[in-house]
């Protein structure tokens, strides 16, 4: 067992100053029960917390950690740049250079933005559909996360779906009216929606490789058929690339699956650990963001150089080495062995993966949707979660979030989790 006395009494403080002691909803364990370890700080594939347990982390901070905790390239191009002063709310070349390895790598970019979260690309990009195509509505996804803008914070109403109902308090109905959810891998539905509201449909916003439900990868044919539809009824596609830029594939999903969107949302590893965010797409629709266009949106830290810095140290690491390659490795022998284990132990798992990116589901049904997601025994995770833990693995907090790897995870981790893992799978 860990001690985790030190973490208990931050958390017991933090509960005082921070709504529920933290800054972000899934960092608390809410969904797998207990108190969450605070971090002290990370080295390679490794996370010490504040009582000194050394853990492999397969959370990455939620993907931006391709290349583990203080890579040194990352941590030197930083380094300098803060020598150089943190923000000047100017234009710098490094905002220019980042912005044209990204359109260089993603084929259907070709202009972008930069922001500082994934919360506000999403945002963005819903505008900047709305005034490109002149049409009010979106269809998004049951179980697809966009960030937290209150027209994206939208859940599926029951029967036909065409209205979306407030996901959150604080969202009012006038604001996801505009907004319609319908189940991810269901052509049929979006057909639907298109067919009572086609011509008010500005854009369709997708993970074009579900993360935020756990790992969810797209039917064959569903992104293709999006195009299509998308494509039909002049509508905008935009792929909401946040997690799945440089994650499920090289470059991302729109390469991977030869799907190209109209507009693409990047962050995570896009700033190599430090706050960056980008959305970006055709010149035409993004000469419309201001000052070129009408559309307006502004950052005050946008472009950070100590974020477009990291970034482009991450971004060259993954240029020249074998090191995305090497993260997927261990995320394809991780899935394998976790499939053996319980197999092993005679309990039913569906580990899927896309690249560097999977979930471990308590089911021995694949899981296409939000529906067959929830309908996994979340219980038995936060077990295995709890046992994981203890045994020194740091796995997602939640049975419904994806787990991630990096390049510096390798055999001496992954006979660390391989062995977690049978000791856990014991007592699920
Ligand atoms: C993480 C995420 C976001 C939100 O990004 P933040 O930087 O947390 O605001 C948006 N979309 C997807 C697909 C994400 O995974």
């Amino acid at each position: 067992m860990s001690r985790s006395e030190e973490s208990e009494r931050l958390f017991a403080r933090a509960v005082q100053s921070l709504p529920g002691g933290v800054n972000s909803p899934v960092r608390a364990f809410r969904s797998v029960g207990g108190s969450p370890r605070f971090m002290a700080r990370g080295h390679g594939p490794y996370l010490v917390d504040a009582d000194g347990n050394e853990l492999v982390d397969l959370v990455c901070s939620w993907g931006p950690l391709l290349l583990g905790h203080a890579h040194p390239a990352i941590v030197e191009a930083v380094r300098t740049a803060a020598g150089l002063g943190t923000t000047y709310g100017a234009p710098t070349e490094a905002e220019v250079v980042l912005a044209e390895r990204v359109i260089a790598l993603f084929p259907s970019l070709e202009m972008v933005r930069f922001v500082s979260s994934g919360t506000e690309a999403g945002m963005s990009v819903v505008r900047l559909a709305r005034a490109a195509t002149g049409r009010r509505a979106i269809l998004k996804f049951d179980g697809c996360y966009h960030g937290h803008a209150d027209a994206l914070l939208a859940a599926a109403g029951s029967g036909v779906a065409t209205l979306g109902l407030p996901d959150s308090a604080g969202v009012t109905p006038a604001t996801t009216a505009d907004t319609i959810v319908v189940p991810y891998n269901d052509l049929a539905a979006v057909a639907a929606a298109f067919e009572a509201r086609g011509g008010e449909i500005a854009a369709i916003l997708v993970e074009p490789v579900a993360g935020n439900m756990g790992l969810v990868p797209p039917a064959p044919g569903f992104l293709a058929g999006l195009r299509t539809i998308a494509d039909d009824h002049r509508a905008l596609l935009v792929f909401d690339e946040v997690m799945t830029g440089w994650r499920v594939h090289p470059v991302g999903a729109q390469v991977l699956y030869d799907v190209h969107p109209d507009l693409t949302c990047l962050g995570k590893v896009i700033g190599g650990g430090l706050p960056a965010a980008a959305y970006g797409g055709r010149r035409d629709l993004m000469s419309r963001v201001a000052p070129s266009g009408d559309v307006y949106q502004a950052g005050t830290l946008s472009g950070n150089p100590l974020a477009m810095a990291a970034g482009l140290a991450m971004l060259e690491v993954l240029a020249t080495s074998d090191a995305w390659a090497r993260a997927e490795r261990f995320a394809a022998e991780a899935a394998d062995g976790l499939r053996s284990e319980a197999a092993a132990a005679g309990v039913p798992l569906t580990v899927q993966r896309v690249g560097t990116m999977f979930t471990a589901f308590f089911t021995d049904a694949p899981v296409t949707d939000y529906a067959s997601a929830k309908a996994t025994d979340a219980k038995a995770f936060g077990r295995f979660f709890h046992a994981m833990l203890d045994a020194g693995v740091y796995l997602p907090p939640s049975a419904f979030e994806a787990g991630f790897t990096s390049a510096v995870h390798g055999p001496t981790e992954l006979d660390r989790v391989l062995t977690a893992a049978r000791a856990a799978f014991r007592v699920v």
